[in-house]
């Protein structure tokens, strides 16, 4: 039986209802690489739900549903 691997998503919606301001701080950076302040992460958020996306990954994932997170990864057995 084959195992999957599973990457950890955000929820963002679940995010903006319930996280205190300060979860922000440092969540995502700016092109140039400075990090973002609360306002504008909550506001990058809020984008993201905008555009449909209510789940962002996690480190690289390459099958990734915006709707429902992580669809899985086969985990190749060692015979
Ligand atoms: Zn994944």
């Amino acid at each position: 039986m084959a195992r999957t691997q599973v990457h950890l998503s955000l929820d963002v919606k679940g995010f903006l209802k319930n996280a205190p301001k300060h979860r922000y701080r440092g969540m995502f950076r700016h092109d140039d690489g400075r990090l973002m302040t609360p306002d504008e992460a909550k506001s990058r958020l809020l984008d993201e739900l905008a555009k449909g996306n209510e789940f962002l990954p996690f480190g690289k994932c390459d099958n990734f549903d915006p709707r429902s997170g992580c669809l899985g990864h086969p985990i190749e057995e060692s015979a």
